[in-house]
């Protein structure tokens, strides 16, 4: 193989690895989100349920206001009652005296409920600051655990470009710009790997001569792929042992037909 499209294939490997690595930081901040989300949410609970309770709590002092008012009517009513002079005003100071009684009951009844669901307020404001300390220790980790993890896909980030420098300076400048122009055309693959008797890429039919030419050890050519444009390369799979029993089972156990075998030169 040639020395050069080794390197390119260490090159696309560390691509790879760093195509995963950068969509593994990219999603991050969208996972501190939520987890912010999820504590601003708690906290908003616990301003509504204090809101109702504020609203409660000012009812109550004005209903409380209106017994103790329509008290205060009902007993001058009753003073006045022995200074009437006739018939008619004692019974007008009566009927005022009694609508001043219904008015007492209705705003006790609506006192009543008001504390009633004062209480209930107040049981809410204390489930949800209850649930915002919950949910408050569950960010605490969940903070922790994402840094660690961004922390660590950072150091993956740092090794892989430093292989990834490595692997480039191994090959010519303008055979990397070369192989970065298909790459940004591909999703990042600028290489396909041989699959049987195809591009390993698009699947299309490769041409037996270019698939003997690879896979000569002492190939110095570059070949591409017809459809995708991909540069081809022949991966001997079986290369470590390179007898042909070796080769033919680990060609079945991949699922591929057997390669045929390279022609010496
Ligand atoms: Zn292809």
């Amino acid at each position: 193989m040639h020395p050069h499209l080794k390197s390119l294939i260490e090159l696309q490997a560390v691509d790879l690895r760093l195509i995963g690595i950068r969509e593994r930081l990219e999603r991050f901040p969208k996972r501190l989100a939520e987890t912010e989300g999820r504590v601003t949410t708690a906290k908003q609970q616990i301003a509504t349920a204090k809101e109702s309770l504020l609203t409660g709590q000012k009812e109550r002092k004005t209903f409380e206001m209106d017994v103790e008012q329509w008290k205060e009517r009902a007993k001058k009513y009753r003073n006045q009652s022995g200074e009437v002079k006739t018939n008619e005003a004692y019974k007008a100071l009566l009927h005022e005296i009694q609508n001043a009684e219904d008015e007492i009951a209705k705003a006790e009844d609506r006192l009543l409920e008001r504390m009633v669901s004062g209480e209930e307020y107040d049981r809410q404001v204390k489930t949800a600051e209850a649930a915002l300390k919950e949910v408050e220790a569950i960010a605490a980790k969940e903070r922790q655990a994402i840094q660690a993890e961004y922390n660590a896909a950072q150091k993956e980030l740092s090794a892989a470009e430093a292989v990834r420098a490595s692997a480039m300076a191994a090959v010519p400048e303008d055979l990397v710009s070369h192989y970065e122009r298909i790459a940004k055309r591909h999703g990042g693959i600028a290489l396909a790997e041989i699959r049987g008797e195809g591009c390993g890429q698009c699947g299309v039919h490769i041409r037996p001569h270019v698939i003997q030419q690879l896979q000569r050890d002492s190939n110095e050519g570059f070949f591409h792929c017809e459809t995708c444009t991909r540069i081809l390369y022949y991966a001997d799979h079986a290369a470590a042992s390179g007898s042909p029993a070796n080769t033919a089972s680990a060609a079945a156990s991949t699922g591929d037909p057997p390669p045929t075998p390279a022609r010496e030169n």
